[in-house]
């Protein structure tokens, strides 16, 4: 009988293979793509689709923003709390398998492609960590590792697993070649936390507002961001779409917007009873001096009221753009 497995699926290229290679050790293949404001399953959803596999698509925000507080296995080189996330993932997946009734959950990781997350060390601890000790199967690295509960019981054949290791990517590309498989991504270092600038904005979220309301975490993605000194968040439009964007936001606080003039919506993540008094004026010249108008600031009409200093961009150093 031939054994079914659920195989973690970003869309890249391990992950397409990882699928191909258990299909061809004999296993029956569902995929499954974990989701968060840092990571969408774009790709993954393509790429089940050429691949002619069911694709489970899993919210994983929660179980993100709860790592991201408290790392057990901390971060790696940004906010990237990757060796608890892929935990965290397989775990998750494992009770699917374990509620669908299949054998075994997968994952493309290649031993030694990521110096922290990859190694062999962090490969036991992720299988560990995950309580799926025998059941999770590394098909691309799987000679090199313990033979799982499937392939001792001959469900899942292991000859025909195989033994990459380390960053080299040219066994994966003949084997894109060989399996049919001409749409992948190239290889990314990861989700956005793994980008500096991304985890600097997150970082400064965590520290004053926090991470508990999600709708703030989503807007980490768009707009500029500046935090006053007087410790205020403002989040400023750059476009039509983010200005709109942000004045659906209104309930998460105080909207300032030019009245008589194009120019940004700012939203502030607070009352506006307690905006500082010098922040909310700091805010309102942001505002003005991105505008597109020709008119002085003194000139333009915010809805909280026409800012009466005149266009001056030297207090602009006081700014932290985060
Ligand atoms: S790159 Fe992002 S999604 Fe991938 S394991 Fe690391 S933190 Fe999780």
């Amino acid at each position: 009988m031939s054994a079914r497995g659920l195989s973690l699926m970003s869309g890249g290229l391990d992950s397409q293979l990882a699928v191909k290679i258990l299909q061809r050790a004999g296993a029956k293949v569902e995929g499954v793509c974990f989701s968060t404001p840092f990571f969408d399953c774009t790709s993954a959803r393509k790429a089940a689709e050429a691949l002619g596999v069911e694709l489970h698509v899993i919210d994983f925000t929660d179980d993100e923003i709860k790592l991201l507080e408290n790392p057990p296995h901390g971060f790696g080189g940004a906010m990237n709390p990757c060796i608890d996330c892929h935990a965290t993932m397989i775990r998750r997946a494992g009770e699917m398998m374990a509620e669908l009734g299949y054998d075994f959950v997968a994952t493309g990781e290649v031993m030694g492609q990521r110096p922290m997350s990859q190694n062999k060390q962090a490969l036991g601890v992720v299988e560990k960590s995950s309580g799926m000790k025998g059941r999770l199967v590394r098909p691309l690295s799987a000679k090199l590792l313990e033979p799982t509960i499937p392939e001792l019981e001959g469900k899942l054949d292991r000859e025909k697993l195989l033994d990459i290791s380390g960053r080299c990517r040219e066994r994966q590309i003949g084997l894109a070649a060989e399996f049919g498989i001409v749409d992948y991504p190239s290889p990314a270092g990861g989700c956005k936390l793994t980008e500096d600038g991304f985890s600097r904005k997150l970082r400064d979220l965590m520290e004053h507002e926090g991470l508990g309301n999600r709708e703030m975490v989503e807007l980490l993605l768009t707009a500029r961001r500046f935090r006053l000194p007087g410790g205020t968040s403002v989040i400023l439009g750059r476009d039509q779409a983010e200005n709109a964007l942000l004045k659906s936001k209104a309930h998460l606080g105080t909207l300032i917007a030019p009245v008589n003039c194009p120019g940004p919506t700012a939203l502030i993540p607070a009352p506006l009873e307690q905006i500082p008094p010098d922040d909310l004026e700091l805010a309102k010249r942001l505002v003005c001096a991105y505008s597109r108008s020709d008119r002085l600031p003194g000139d333009i009409e915010l809805n909280l009221g026409p800012v009466a200093r005149p266009y001056d961009r030297t207090p602009f150093k006081d700014f932290q753009l985060c």
